[in-house]
């Protein structure tokens, strides 16, 4: 009988969640990505395309669905939180999130060659790498390449009220985002609306991505 409710219940929450992305303008790709992290939230992931079929359809090309540029933090990994399997993911990860003339070329091969029609900047909760550089720690060995580019990120969201760290890490993805729009050959995929580019931010506590509206400044 249980069984027999949620076999109701699920087209309901399709229907459901197709009509409220068309009100926010989501593309298709990104409600695929907000299903899955809402599976893997609930504890309900279904682990999809993992299997040797899979591996067999993608032997001699690629077609992802999006391209996350996340931070390599180990505990945020895109095909785990998003409930995707091979194939579905482009990912490019580097501490902070960062974009710079390697990630770039990387995220242009994916858009242009591959054709994927979303970019997903994600941040994370606590990111370290941005921590470092607020407390004034980025010029450690560590750090040393990539704090140049949390910078800007950090001047700016110094006059924000807040958490500092919450409000250092969103500035920033608002900033990778920002570049990646105006970007030469992504910017023209955006203006003829083959490409979108949105910013979000994983919750470790929930599991959950909040993904950035396109409204705010977020
Ligand atoms: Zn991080």
């Amino acid at each position: 009988m249980k069984l027999r409710a949620n076999k109701i219940l699920l087209p309901l929450t399709c229907l459901l969640c197709c009509y409220t992305s068309a009100l926010l303008a989501i593309s298709p790709q990104q409600t695929l990505l907000m299903e899955g992290n809402k599976r893997y939230v609930q504890g309900c992931s279904i682990h999809p395309r993992e299997d040797m079929k899979t591996r067999d359809v993608w032997l001699t090309k690629q077609a992802p669905l999006a391209i996350i540029v996340g931070c390599c933090d180990s505990r945020v990994p895109p095909e785990i939180i998003f409930d995707q399997g091979i194939g579905d993911l482009f990912v490019i990860r580097v501490a902070g999130n960062i974009v710079g003339p390697i990630e770039l070329d990387s995220i242009k091969f994916a858009a242009i060659d591959l054709k994927t029609p979303l970019i997903v900047v994600l941040g994370h909760e606590d990111c370290a790498a941005v921590h470092a550089v607020l407390e004034g720690k980025g010029f450690a060995p560590s750090m040393e390449n990539i704090s140049p580019f949390l910078q800007s990120a950090i001047f700016e969201s110094m006059k924000l009220p807040g958490h500092s760290l919450t409000n250092a890490i969103d500035t920033n993805v608002r900033l990778v985002v920002e570049y990646l729009k105006t970007s030469a050959p992504l910017a023209e995929l955006v203006k003829k609306n083959k490409l979108d580019i949105v910013g979000a931010r994983y919750d470790f506590h929930e599991g959950k991505v909040l993904f950035f509206s396109h409204d705010t400044k977020k």
